[in-house]
């Protein structure tokens, strides 16, 4: 059955550096294929570590946001490890093309030999990984950054990634059963490329998902208690809302 597992929450530079919540991206599993979303600092270990450990040597695909380190740390060794050491030429990654190309790319070249397949995101365009179909939907984040959509027999998933806030965001992931999103300050303010709690709350109440998870917090999140501050806005707007923590595995039936 599917479900998704948060091998890490931090979100922000002083949170991922004193590692107040682990840092490694987030596993997912829909039609039995296994996906990678933003493998920051630590998530080869994470993936080791957890119980039952995952096994990178299954992985589909590596989806890989933006190239913020937060993201991307680790996209090299993953996509090693989900090549079997580089023994084997399997699995796919998709990313954005700065993260390929350009002046200061993070996907190393002599690694890129590994997948069976690269392919670069674009907004308006469907990707297919396994038994998923994956929909790219372009944020505003500095460098160029896609939220994933996630469709397949159990379910569409939404991944609100890092974006500073946008009225068009609640029509692009509408229908999603699952909304995941990066929140990683608990007030809003001006010139601020992520998303606020307010913004957050605004987007789900735009898309009523049968669930929403809060992940990627920075510190006025933590500070605040964010599996509390899931409950209040669960009881104020009526759709379920919940925290995420190191660990936490939502499954299909949360979302169905
Ligand atoms: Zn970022």
């Amino acid at each position: 059955m599917g479900y998704v597992k948060f091998l890490g929450t931090a979100g922000a530079r002083f949170v991922v550096a004193r590692q107040l919540r682990y840092s490694a991206g987030t596993w997912i599993e829909l039609s039995g294929t296994q996906l990678l979303l933003d493998p920051g600092p630590g998530t080869l270990l994470r993936c080791r570590k957890v119980r039952p450990a995952l096994d990178p040597g299954k992985l589909s695909g590596i989806l890989l946001s933006h190239k913020h380190l937060d993201h991307s740390t680790d996209v090299n060794v993953m996509i090693e490890a989900m090549a079997e050491s580089g023994r084997k030429k399997r699995g796919v990654l998709l990313a954005p093309k700065d993260a390929l190309e350009g002046d200061d790319p993070v996907v190393l070249r002599y690694v890129r030999s590994f997948p069976e397949r690269i392919e670069v995101l674009e907004e308006d365009r469907t990707y297919h990984v396994g038994e998923v179909e994956i929909q790219p939907v372009r944020h505003i984040h500095g460098v160029e950054t896609y939220g994933l959509i996630l469709n397949s027999d159990e379910g569409r998933l939404g991944f609100v990634v890092d974006t500073k806030f946008f009225p068009q965001l609640p029509q692009r992931y509408r229908g999603c059963d699952l909304l995941v999103l990066n929140v990683v300050r608990k007030e809003w303010s001006p010139d601020i490329d992520h998303l606020s709690l307010p913004e957050a709350i605004e987007i789900i109440q735009g898309v009523r998902p049968k669930l929403a998870v809060l992940t990627h917090f920075g510190m006025t999140m933590l500070r605040e208690r964010p599996w509390e501050l899931a409950a209040q806005i669960s009881e104020k707007i009526g759709i379920p809302v919940i925290a995420a923590s190191d660990g936490l595995t939502v499954e299909k039936a949360q979302w169905c």
